[in-house]
């Protein structure tokens, strides 16, 4: 199979204009200039397009889909209470159709590998019915003074045994999510680490996203302070940073992957570039729920692995990875002006080979390149806000929206193209129609509450 377009962006070189991607068995085996092969069949030209690699969000949380805009304009301890509060809402059932319609967006949308964080184990079912490539880490929460080590490891056993049964023959991996270090017990990160390291889980943390966490964590002040104390929750504080912390439990290593780390000093960047521990940078989704602008181009001028995530689409809200990268950009712009080292080609670079790499993936997936995963995606310049295009990197980053995307495949197959998912297997008006249902039950609630 041949794909050609007016530029193939192999990202592992320069962008190639009039190229063409040639697939075989789902790999990749040349990326060069169009050659004389007449149309037909297999050859499939999008014109004015750009070919690309899939794109890599390394940070989504796919199961919130369903409450998409349903808080809005709080500050982060009150957003957080609110979304444990309209957890409690969903069934079972609507947590598959939430995370299904949120792989089915990602897939839209030109990304091709997921790295999603999931309470329910929902996403697992939905990336593999839509042909997502990625990893799930089920996320533990064991917040209780009294939390128990074996229990919460056997339930975490049992989960990860469910996952990993029905991740095979897919492009899914498993990995663990203590979900931060306010969420989850010291004793029970200990076991954790032990655990993971092990069975040699991948995992991911949510560390340093607000400034309330750290207040907490170092002083035992703050929100998070004052509404453990008003829960009876007795919280002892750890006198450090969440960063020193992780670094003190031998959580940083290269297959820890933290997100966010918006609150951090250069004295962590070096700690995260010498253990080859890797971030998921999430500007859209810090800067929208207040906690501040991550120190980005510190990490690149340092050499950590860094990869950009959308977050959940309710911190979002879509799972947009050209606003992402978008945002990246102009936010580093305006903090640190000329000295900030991110230019577009820089920033797609994170996109996709900088995602691949902070997941331990970029072997398969990342860039154009022979031998590795057909993962790619095509992106139209019909559009009225893409013409004229001088620079495709400068589209993809300035000019480019999801919805331009035209096609997604993975590992060679056809995941999106035109509005249609080839391998899906339900309907997609019938599942806009049962979110319709969890919708209004949300609404419901949130008008009881007042808040509405
Ligand atoms: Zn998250």
């Amino acid at each position: 199979m041949i794909l050609r377009a007016d530029w193939v962006l192999p990202v592992a070189r320069d962008p190639i204009e009039e190229g063409e991607v040639v697939v075989h068995n789902g790999v990749i085996v040349d990326v060069r200039r169009r050659s004389g092969t007449r149309g037909g069949a297999d050859v499939l030209d999008f014109g004015e397009a750009i070919i690309l690699p899939g794109l890599v969000n390394t940070h989504a949380h796919l199961e919130l889909t369903a409450l998409r805009g349903a808080i809005e304009d709080l500050p982060f301890f009150e957003w957080i209470r609110r979304l444990v509060e309209l957890k409690k809402l969903l069934s079972e059932g609507e947590w598959r159709d939430s995370t299904l319609w949120g792989a089915l967006e990602a897939a839209a949308s030109g990304i091709t590998t997921i790295a999603d964080t999931t309470d329910t184990g929902a996403s697992l079912y939905a990336m593999v019915q839509v042909g997502l490539r990625g990893r799930v880490y089920q996320e533990v929460f064991a917040v209780e003074p009294d939390a128990d080590a074996s229990r919460t490891l056997r339930a975490l056993e049992d989960r990860l045994q469910w996952l990993r049964r029905s991740t095979q023959g897919t492009p899914v991996e498993i990995g663990v999510a203590p979900h931060t270090l306010y969420t989850v017990r010291p004793h029970i990160m200990q076991t954790l680490r032990q655990y993971t390291r092990e069975k040699g889980y991948p995992v991911c943390i949510h560390a340093a996203e607000s400034q309330d966490e750290i207040a907490l964590l170092e002083r035992g002040e703050g929100k998070f302070a004052q509404m453990y104390d008003g829960r009876g929750i007795p919280w002892q504080a750890q006198g450090k940073h969440p960063v020193d912390l992780l670094h003190e439990g031998g959580w940083l290593d290269e297959r820890t992957l933290l997100v966010h780390c918006v609150h951090t000093s250069p004295h962590h960047t070096e700690l995260f570039a010498s253990s080859r521990t890797a971030i998921a940078h999430c500007p859209q989704s810090n800067a929208k729920l207040y906690n501040g602008i991550a120190p980005l181009s510190d990490w690149l001028a340092q050499g950590v692995r860094v990869g950009l995530g959308t977050d959940s689409v309710v911190s979002n809200n879509s799972l947009d990875m050209f606003a992402e990268m978008r945002s990246a950009v102009t936010l580093q712009r305006a903090v640190h002006g000329e000295s900030s080292c991110l230019t577009t080609r820089r920033v797609v670079e994170l996109a996709t080979l900088g995602g691949a790499q902070a997941l331990g993936m970029a072997e398969r997936t990342g860039t154009l390149e022979p031998g590795k995963q057909a993962d790619l995606c095509v992106l139209s310049l019909a559009g009225w806000h893409h013409f004229p295009t001088y620079d495709p990197y400068a589209a993809l980053v300035f000019s480019a929206r999801a919805g331009d995307v035209l096609m997604t495949m993975v590992g060679g197959k056809t995941i999106y193209q035109h509005g249609e998912f080839p391998l899906l297997r339900e309907s997609v008006s019938a599942l806009r129609e049962r979110l319709r249902h969890t919708v209004r039950r949300v609404r419901q609630a949130l008008s009881d509450d007042g808040s509405g």
